[in-house]
């Protein structure tokens, strides 16, 4: 017997209706994660590779930005929008490091998503009064707040051992075991970090960035910013030919014969400023994880970095 075309063809749209209506839904949540798992959704590659050494296999952790990216100028797509929307849980740096995330944070925080920032839980550092020099950059004034506390293991730390709580409160999950064992490697990585730094020579301590973002690091490890290429917290602001030279002079004062160039300084004017200290740049990755590694490469990279770019001083 056969079956009359229409009805088959009617089956056809039906079925056809019914997968477009499936597609639309696993639209919808396209963030949720596929394993059923809680998913976590953190701003930036450094502070989401700690995550997940916390979280481990319990939840799916979501990075947002590519890693390279500036998190200073980082703009989120639709789908970055929709993924923070559908989060469990949102973890930031926050202190408006993440400014182009700011209103999709906001409005997911709206919707109910809980919002975890990294620097509610760490003693915060603050522009000294002076310390910006010539620059006229808003973010930094004295006393404005600085971001960039991953650059500091022990104030990792502090974050690793604040998160337990937000995630058993967004999730359920129970992750404290983790975090303190992560909280102690933290410790043994700050010993390692000084290790490295402590073979810098005497005198050579005070070191000129692309923009302000080793004050931690600097805090922790005796060293001293003397100035910035961009002189600013974000890399937002512009460098003034009197900036340029107001710097070079400081670093020959300072005998600073090095110029770290980091992403979102334009490499011309680091170029312009060490030509004219006489100084040399060594690029540093301040933002972004190693190739292969996670913080601890992250982090003992920069140490390295700092200390044979500082060693081979006259
Ligand atoms: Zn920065």
């Amino acid at each position: 017997m056969r079956r009359p075309r229409a009805i088959v063809a009617l089956v056809a749209i039906a079925l056809s209706s019914l997968a477009a209506a499936l597609l639309i839904g696993c639209g919808a949540s396209a963030s949720t994660s596929t394993s059923g798992k809680p998913v976590i959704v953190v701003t930036t590659p450094v502070l989401g590779a700690v995550v997940e050494q916390v979280v481990g296999e319990q939840a799916d952790v979501q990075v947002l930005m590519p890693n390279g990216a500036d998190p200073h100028e980082w703009r989120p797509s639709a789908q970055d929008v929709a993924a923070l929307d559908h989060a469990d849980l949102i973890v930031e740096s926050g202190l408006d490091l993440e400014s182009g995330l700011s209103t999709a944070i906001a409005q997911a925080h709206d919707d109910g998503v809980p919002v975890f920032a990294a620097t509610d839980h760490v003693p915060v550092r603050h522009v000294g009064a002076g310390e910006g020099g010539s620059s006229s950059a808003a973010d930094h004034q004295a006393g404005a707040a600085d971001p960039h506390f991953w650059t500091d293991p022990l104030a990792m730390r502090q974050v690793v051992l604040a998160l337990p709580a937000a995630v058993r409160s967004a999730t359920g999950l129970d992750v404290q075991a983790d975090a303190v064992a992560e909280a102690a490697r933290l410790m043994r990585l700050d010993r390692e970090v000084g290790a490295i730094t402590a073979t810098v020579p005497a005198g050579r301590h005070d070191i000129i960035t692309g923009h302000e973002s080793l004050g931690y690091f600097a805090d922790r490890y005796g060293f001293r910013v003397i100035g910035a290429v961009t002189p600013s917290l974000s890399t937002g602001a512009e460098a003034s030919a009197s900036h340029v030279a107001d710097l070079a002079t400081a670093a020959r004062a300072h005998q600073a014969c090095v110029v770290f160039g980091e992403v979102g300084t334009p490499a011309p004017v680091t170029e312009a400023v060490a030509s004219e200290a006489g100084a040399r740049v060594v690029e540093l990755s301040t933002h972004a994880l190693p190739a292969s590694g996670g913080y601890d490469a992250f982090i003992t990279g920069i140490a390295r970095a700092i200390a044979d770019g500082l060693g081979q001083c006259a």
